[in-house]
């Protein structure tokens, strides 16, 4: 697994990273997170992943 395109953290036991869903509205729902909060102009790769932690902190964001 990579990096966590929000923060850049690595894939560890204590973190694990998420792929971005498949689902087209969820996708856009993450992606709009990760510019809400993080990188304004991100684009995702088919590799991109969220951390836990930035997930859990994207979950308010993403309803
Ligand atoms: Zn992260």
């Amino acid at each position: 697994m990579g990096k966590c395109a929000a923060c850049g953290s690595k894939s560890t036991q204590k973190n694990k990273t998420s792929v971005f869903p498949k689902d087209p509205d969820r996708r856009i729902q993450w992606i709009a997170a990760v510019r809400a909060l993080r990188k304004p102009n991100w684009n995702p790769t088919k590799d991109s992943v969220l951390c836990e932690v930035c997930f859990i902190v994207f979950k308010f964001y993403i309803l």
